[in-house]
């Protein structure tokens, strides 16, 4: 791991412009991976383009920082970039077009997803609970000075990925992290306040409609359900700003495998899983082309049958489940 780190560092030593990107969809540790890695290279009077070619949900939007330095794709059009980083995405299609600009420019890949596809030309690909974690590890090994922002905008991702530090990919290393970060002046309050104590109301409105379409299986040990764009669209809430339900789903007493289905355009599909205690749903996420953890994946399919979607899905868990017994 500290060879990998070196060449990083040795690839960051030899340039000036430098693009970081992260992935679609973007979650708490993509942003925070992004921002961390941006004001640290920041630092060193690196010349940064942050960029992320899609929209960032609105809760994510107000968090210190985002606004001011993440760009959509076209920040990137002219820009002579000699470095390209990407942070927390598993595959190129997880960064849209920016991939296309890796033909130009060396590529350096951090990420902590197992499914990882290894597409950079340096590849740091590690089993920490959050790429945040990792991007900490290349800061401090830069000598990057931390101040109570950066500090901030670091510890995000380490919380969110976390579940604020209930999953079981909370390791004796997130709290380590946590410790350091907090004693930097890592605003945990502030963090917790904007994702866990910001909920539109709407959302809880949303939340009555998506139980009454709820399904369980299989002794009521799967459970799944879905949001459609009609659905949304009732309560006024855009597609990028779609709750995720997911884990109140997981939450259910008996429950091992819980899945959502949340039309993100029109028929098409995000489909999250998680499951509890034994279930490896990253399986069956890189069995429908997506990705992820253990006990946290996805992917997208596009479809005019959420029905049959729905059907397949289930269907394959109930066939891997009976390959565990
Ligand atoms: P989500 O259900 O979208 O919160 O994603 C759960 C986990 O699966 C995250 O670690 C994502 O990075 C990963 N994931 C979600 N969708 C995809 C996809 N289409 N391809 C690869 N990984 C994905
Ligand atoms: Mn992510
Ligand atoms: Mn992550």
């Amino acid at each position: 791991m500290i060879r990998t780190i070196e060449a990083i560092i040795g690839e960051i030593n030899k340039v000036k412009n430098i693009i970081v990107v992260g992935h679609i969809m973007p979650d708490g540790d993509d942003i925070s991976s992004v921002l961390s890695l941006t004001m640290g290279l920041e630092k060193l009077n690196k010349n940064v383009r942050a960029v992320i070619d899609d929209h960032i949900p609105g809760y994510l939007e107000e968090f210190p920082f985002v606004k001011d330095k993440i760009k959509s794709y076209d920040c990137i059009n002219k820009f002579p970039a000699e470095l390209i980083i990407s942070v927390d995405a598993s595959s190129p299609d997880r960064i849209g077009r920016v991939y296309e600009h890796f033909k130009y420019a060396r590529s350096i890949v951090i990420d902590h997803h197992a499914t990882n596809t290894y597409f950079g030309n340096i590849n740091w690909v590690d089993t920490y609970g959050a790429t945040a974690q990792m991007i900490l590890r290349l800061n401090k090994m830069l000598e990057i000075e931390y101040d109570k922002d950066i500090s901030t905008v670091n510890l995000l991702g380490i919380a969110t990925d976390t579940g604020f530090f209930r999953y079981s990919n909370t390791d004796a290393t997130v709290f380590e992290d946590v410790a350091w970060l907090v004693g930097k002046g890592g605003d945990i309050g502030l963090i917790s306040n904007m994702i866990l104590e910001n909920k539109p109301l709407e959302n809880l409105k949303l939340y009555k409609d998506f139980l009454d379409v709820m399904k369980l299986e299989k002794d009521n040990t799967i459970v799944y359900s879905h949001i459609t764009l009609d659905m949304l669209s009732k309560y006024n809430i855009l597609p990028k700003d779609a709750p995720s339900f997911v884990g109140e789903l997981r939450a259910i007493k008996g429950v091992e495998v819980a899945v959502t289905f949340l039309e993100a355009e029109k028929n098409v599909y995000h489909v999250s899983m998680r499951s509890k205690n034994w279930f490896d749903v990253s399986k069956v996420a890189v069995h429908f082309g997506g990705g992820g953890h253990p006990r946290a994946a996805g992917f997208s399919k596009e479809t005019h049958d959420l029905e049959k979607l729905e059907k397949e899905v289930i269907e394959t868990i109930k066939i891997l489940m009976e390959s565990y017994k």
